[in-house]
């Protein structure tokens, strides 16, 4: 059931619900932590179609019975490959230590392979210029911080105390 529905990390539009055709973007998240979903096509067309999830995750609890608009554009499989692809770059630049313009050629390479259409990757995917700064970003925020100061480290611990013991 979860297999069409997919998380996506943008960079300038925040989480994205993909979920068939269909792409949402996060509204807002409810008290119990639910977040409810609007088609990516409410802003300009107010097209009603909603979702609601547990959480940011792909678990749905509740499909909003308002059928898209029939005329607003479906999702084509380019266009989910581009953000399925940008979604790795984000995600492998947090978890591996390679070059981000490594990362960045294999996942294009995956692509290419596999729509087979190197002139239409080439025209849809962001230049690798345009999304560098912020994959290096990501990378930054993730790695863990280095005590600075010395209240950051805990002096109480036994073995900072022993020259006191036996004083
Ligand atoms: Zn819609």
């Amino acid at each position: 059931m979860t297999d069409n529905t997919k998380i996506i990390h943008s960079s300038h539009e925040g989480p994205m619900l993909l979920h068939g055709e269909f792409i949402y973007l996060k509204n807002q998240e409810r008290p119990n932590g639910n977040i409810y979903w609007r088609c990516k096509e409410y802003s300009t067309l107010k097209c009603p179609a909603s979702i609601t999830t547990k959480g940011l995750s792909t678990d749905i609890i509740n499909l909003s019975k308002q059928e898209h608009f029939s005329e607003h554009p479906k999702t084509s499989n380019l266009d989910v490959g581009v953000l399925s692809m940008l979604n790795n770059c984000r995600k492998r630049a947090i978890t591996e230590t390679i070059p981000i313009r490594q990362i960045y050629r294999s996942e294009l390479a995956g692509l290419v392979s596999k729509t087979k259409d190197i002139e239409k990757v080439a025209k849809n995917i962001p230049k690798f210029e345009n999304v560098k700064k912020n994959l290096y970003k990501v990378r930054l925020e993730d790695l863990p911080k280095i005590p600075k100061e010395r209240s950051d480290i805990e002096l109480s611990l036994d073995r900072f105390c022993l020259h006191q013991k036996f004083s």
